[in-house]
């Protein structure tokens, strides 16, 4: 796996065919695929790949899919273990279980997005794509008519540079900045996302397991390195009472309240690293692209339900990258019908 060495500025050519803001999946795949398509590419993210998310995520049929073709489901298999069943209950406030299945399936992996991230900027470097990390966006250049025509970047330690290229791709997640310096309007409110504990345990289960009651779920994957993932969903708690302590002991009762089974085999065990919440906002869809730039993944659109958000991302990949390969203007109208 690579080590990201962090490039000096003067191994960078000022001029691309694309920028692309963020190397998460839905950024790391398009630039991958833009580079495979013989397009010059500067991949750029604020941190270094796959820092920061402490939880798995569920790769489901169509990300497994994307991830074979592109020769990055071997890498994650490896690693990570097969499940090959998944069981939900219900529970009623009591806590006595309601309902009860058990469903067998083609085995589906959940790793760890510190393996994932990493996996798919490599095939994005080999496939010709140049890398900056610890870089952000922090503005964008246009011309007479208002088309976006480059950027200007925040490159550490107080400097910036800019960087010119034909198209500028956000895949920056939710809070992209670059969807707010292009204005990309709002097309659709969704509700309130729902807020989540998250954390690693050292413990090895054998199978997903999903559990209700009312108003709360938790959701429990084996992941990489002996772990698993409990991600809870919560009512979120503001600040004050919400230091590393309280969130794991909000964690551990959400378990104890919600999968008894599974508080009794962890309650000598400690995370492994911080509990994290991910506070809930609001759901939204924008518009995809406008003259020199377009949106991918979570920038474009929050995933209706989190269990997609990465076969969203990469899809939106391909698709901008389809769009863009088979139009000699980059316009990507073809992309810009999207929906989420
Ligand atoms: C708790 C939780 C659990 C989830 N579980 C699942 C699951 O099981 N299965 C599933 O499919 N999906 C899941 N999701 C959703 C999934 O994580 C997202 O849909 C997916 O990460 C979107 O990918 P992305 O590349 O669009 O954005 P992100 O993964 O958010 O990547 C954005 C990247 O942009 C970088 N960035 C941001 N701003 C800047 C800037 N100004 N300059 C440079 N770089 C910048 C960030 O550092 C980051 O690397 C989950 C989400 C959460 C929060």
């Amino acid at each position: 796996m690579a080590s990201f060495p962090m490039q000096q500025l003067t191994n960078l050519s000022l001029s691309y065919d694309a920028l692309v803001v963020g190397a998460g999946p839905a950024g790391a795949a398009t630039a991958m695929l833009l580079a495979r398509a013989g397009a010059s590419v500067l991949l750029i993210d604020r941190n270094l790949p796959g820092v920061g998310a402490r939880h798995a995520e569920l790769l489901g049929p169509e990300s497994a899919a994307l991830l074979a073709e592109w020769g990055i489901v071997e890498a994650i298999a490896r690693s990570t273990p097969a499940l090959h069943r998944t069981t939900t209950k219900r529970a009623n406030r009591l806590g006595e279980i309601v309902g009860s299945s058990t469903i067998e399936h083609a085995p589906l992996y959940a790793p760890l997005r510190s393996l994932v991230d990493p996996l798919l900027v490599d095939a994005a470097i080999a496939a010709g794509v140049q890398t900056r990390f610890v870089t952000s966006l922090i503005g964008l250049l246009r011309d007479s008519s208002g088309r976006v025509t480059g950027a200007r970047l925040d490159i550490g330690e107080e400097w910036t540079t800019t960087v010119r290229a034909r198209f500028v791709i956000g895949a920056d997640g939710r809070s992209s900045a670059t969807a707010r310096l292009v204005g990309a309007d709002i097309l659709t409110h969704g509700g309130l996302g729902i807020s989540r504990l998250c954390g690693l345990i050292p413990c090895t289960l054998d199978e997903i397991r999903h559990h209700q009651v009312e108003g709360m779920s938790l959701d429990v994957l084996p992941t990489n390195d002996g772990l698993t993932s409990i991600s809870a969903s919560t009512p979120f708690v503001p600040d004050a009472n919400n230091g590393a302590a309280s969130r794991s002991s909000r964690l551990r009762s959400a378990v104890a309240t919600l999968a008894p089974d599974l508080f009794l085999m962890i309650a000598s065990r400690r995370f492994a690293g911080a509990v994290v919440e991910h506070a809930a906002r609001p759901r939204h869809q924008r518009r995809a692209s406008g003259p020199g730039w377009a949106l991918v993944g979570d920038a474009r659109a929050s995933s209706s339900g989190i269990a997609h958000g990465i076969a969203s991302a990469l899809q939106d990949a391909v698709r901008l990258a389809d769009s863009i390969r088979n139009d000699i203007e980059w316009s990507a109208v073809a992309y810009a019908g999207v929906e989420a």
